[in-house]
């Protein structure tokens, strides 16, 4: 893979053994649509590990033994990409960059984003906005990443809008970040600008530890994307960009009750296509609305009926993706055997006892955030959500096996 950046553009050209169909990190196969992608507002001079880390996010699915870069990269991000991925990287010969002194949020607006951000108030933000890509044709335009942005301009916090194409160099399963590492993409090279020593992302207890949603559904502490030693941690770390999961120890259960109480409630928004508020009728829609019932411990309120599509996968036998919240789900919606998640309730025995440990964090969440910003995380999530028990701990380690 040769990888080439001018101002914010980025250019990459296949070597012989490299592959249109790759892999991202979570060993979901993901299919190239084109060879450029461009981020908006970022400066000319970053550090040169920055534009190679921010390259990486785009191209590592597709790329097979060796990287070569415009510039020259540091020895630190050379060993971290060898180490991670196997792949040669070079050239060699940059100092490396020293982490700064703040923290930034990887915004995104949805509930485990908005919850992320109520742990650290006064953190800037960073949004990602998709726009569309000169040549390659949007098959989602019902993705609406204006409202997303002017949601996060109300927020009233420090924020930069990143825009950017580069979800459209991937073909399939349809456009989105190659890796999702590629959200940081913009972040990363604004990262000197900003003085970042780290980015916090949304990541919750399912994503970090239960190998949710497109992964492994099983109890994953070297996760290879959000571990700190694991391939992805590693590199960020290696360009002073430490990985911070804020709310990487507590369930979505959780972190909805956080942003639905925090200050950015009139925000918050997980649904892509509404624009007036979530559109109701989606998959994701339906997903947390069930777990925001639960939460507020009332029946389900969905339009969405047992024959639509959307409601299919409800009528198969489990595994779901974020299935631990379906449990929850279960056992604490007034009214769910009469809803079309009936059927589900056939293949778990869920009570409120036995998902108690949804509603508490896990400690080893917490020592995984950089010491410069785990004080603030600690204080934050004792007090607002409470540690999970030894029992309710066994419960995380046992997942899935
Ligand atoms: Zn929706």
């Amino acid at each position: 893979m040769r990888v080439t950046w001018s101002g914010g553009e980025l250019t990459f050209r296949l070597d012989p053994e490299d592959e249109i169909t790759g892999k991202a990190a979570d060993e979901h196969p993901v299919k190239l649509a084109t060879n450029t992608c461009t981020i908006s507002g970022v400066p000319a001079d970053a550090h040169p590990d920055l534009y190679a880390v921010a390259a990486w996010t785009v191209v590592a699915p597709w790329t097979r033994r060796k990287v070569t870069f415009d510039r020259a990269v540091s020895a630190e991000v050379a060993a971290a990409l060898h180490d991670g991925w196997g792949v040669e990287a070079g050239p060699v010969g940059a100092e490396p960059r020293s982490a700064g002194g703040t923290l930034a949020i990887s915004y995104s607006g949805g509930a485990d984003s908005v919850a992320a951000s109520a742990v650290y108030p006064d953190a800037p933000f960073v949004h990602f906005r998709r726009v569309p890509h000169a040549r390659v044709p949007n098959r989602w335009p019902h993705y609406r990443s204006d409202v997303l942005a002017k949601l996060a301009k109300r927020t009233g916090r420090d924020l930069t809008v990143v825009e950017s194409d580069l979800e459209f160099t991937l073909a399939e399963p349809r456009p989105g970040y190659p890796e999702h590492h590629a959200v940081a993409a913009g972040a990363l090279l604004l990262a000197d600008r900003m003085d970042l020593g780290g980015l916090a992302f949304g990541y919750e207890l399912g994503s970090r530890w239960l190998g949710g949603d497109r992964y492994l559904l099983r109890y994953t502490p070297d996760n290879p994307m959000w571990a700190p030693h694991g391939a992805w941690g590693r590199l960020f770390a290696a360009v002073g960009v430490h990985i911070v999961l804020p709310v990487g120890g507590v369930s979505e259960a959780v972190t909805m009750r956080l942003a639905l109480n925090s200050d950015l409630k009139d925000q918050v928004r997980w649904c892509l296509r509404g624009t007036d508020g979530p559109c109701r009728t989606c998959g994701k829609c339906l997903y947390k609305e069930l777990i925001q019932a639960a939460v507020e411990r009332r029946p389900i309120d969905t339009p969405i009926t047992a024959d639509r599509p959307v409601a299919r996968k409800w009528l198969q036998p489990p595994p779901f993706g974020g299935q631990e919240m379906i449990e929850y789900g279960l056992a604490r919606v007034p009214g769910i055997e009469q809803s079309l998640f009936a059927k589900a309730i056939d293949h778990f025995d869920a009570t409120e006892e036995s998902t108690s440990w949804l509603d508490h964090c896990y400690p080893p969440a917490i020592d995984e955030i950089p010491p410069r910003w785990r004080d603030e995380a600690a204080a934050f999530l004792t007090s607002n959500v409470g540690l999970m028990t030894e029992r309710e701990i066994r419960r995380v380690e046992t997942w899935g096996s």
